[in-house]
């Protein structure tokens, strides 16, 4: 080749061989709109973790544990003064006669409530117990919520709580109580929704995601696959999207707990990559007050739901996800 030819060659691969072509400013192309419900069965069970990229300085904002009477108050105040929408994962036994009303208004408010099963279990694929254990103490915890929004008042709540639950209002379900009783204690719930006027299936609250206590068997080294297998199936049966994080703040790491600014270094780290972020209601007041202003007055941050997370993810709704996959096992089974 001579020469002249050569020069002209490599003209034209700088011209038509680069990522982004040179006319990109005049006509912008547009990304391929994901096919419809995509999942990829190779994934284990559909869901949110650090395997999923997201834009730099777009975040989920997740609070893990409550509700507690003051610190969620707190917290919800902060997120409607900022206009913030963010994930509650919640803890059943907390959802009491006075924490009831701030269940409300986490749906009244907009944002999305999950299940962090009933008593924190943190052995809650590690006793044994199999998928129905795992499946009790998710939905014991959504039966709690739908509860909390049926009440009309603190009596309403007690005396739903007693009528359903069977127990005395507060009174906490132990791990071997959980697995006795979920069954019955749903039975009940949905005697109780029938009679209100919902429809078989018809649930009080969407609930769509839940997230395991301690990250467990996900986080960490947990090798045993059957683990993992009995936690997914028990979610896929209650039709829930199982979600990690990309990032903690920091606030269950004990000895730092009063250190605002490691608080703070870590949300403006992990929000900076974008993600998930995992948080807890009971973080200590000014360091959550610190960086909920962070989140809310950066430009370069976007808080977006988990909703919209995973309908990025998987091109629909997660409702839509979950009646789809239902649809394609019962073709499957026949
Ligand atoms: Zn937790």
């Amino acid at each position: 080749m001579t020469r002249f030819w050569r020069v002209w060659a490599v003209l034209f691969w700088c011209v038509l061989g680069r990522a982004e072509p040179v006319w990109a400013d005049a006509a912008p192309l547009e990304a391929p709109a994901p096919k419809a419900c995509s999942f990829d069965a190779g994934e284990g069970a559909p869901g949110l973790s650090r395997r999923d990229a997201f834009a730099a300085g777009e975040v989920v904002l997740t609070f893990d544990d409550g509700p507690q009477p003051s610190a969620t108050k707190r917290l919800l105040d902060q997120l409607d003064h900022h206009g913030l929408k963010a994930t509650f994962f919640v803890v059943g036994l907390w959802v009491r006669e006075d924490t009831y009303q701030l269940i409300q208004r986490m749906a009244s408010s907009g944002h999305e409530i999950g299940t962090h099963t009933y008593g924190h279990d943190l052995r809650l694929t590690r006793r044994g117990w199999g998928v129905d254990y795992i499946e009790g103490q998710y939905e014991l915890t959504r039966v709690l919520v739908e509860l909390a929004l049926l009440a009309g008042s603190r009596d309403e709540f007690r005396a739903l709580y007693r009528r359903v639950l069977e127990r005395k209002p507060g009174a906490i379900l132990s791990p071997s109580q959980v697995r006795a009783r979920w069954r019955a204690i749903q039975r009940n719930h949905f005697e109780l929704l029938a009679e209100r006027g919902f429809d078989q299936e018809q649930r009080v609250y969407p609930m769509r995601f839940a997230r395991p206590p301690g990250g467990i068997p996900y986080e960490g080294h947990w090798p045993v696959r059957k683990m993992r297998e009995e936690h997914e199936q028990a979610l896929g049966n209650l039709g829930l999207l199982n979600v990690l994080w990309h990032g903690v703040s920091g606030d269950t790491v004990l000895g730092r707990l009063d250190d605002s600014e490691f608080l703070l270094a870590n949300v403006r780290y992990h929000t900076r990559r974008g993600g998930i972020l995992l948080m807890h209601d009971r973080m200590r007041a000014d360091a959550m007050a610190d960086v909920l202003e962070r989140i809310a007055s950066d430009p370069k941050l976007r808080v977006v739901t988990l909703e919209s997370a995973a309908a990025a993810k998987y091109g629909c709704s997660a409702r839509e996800l979950y009646a789809g996959l239902r649809a394609s096992a019962a073709v499957a089974a026949r």
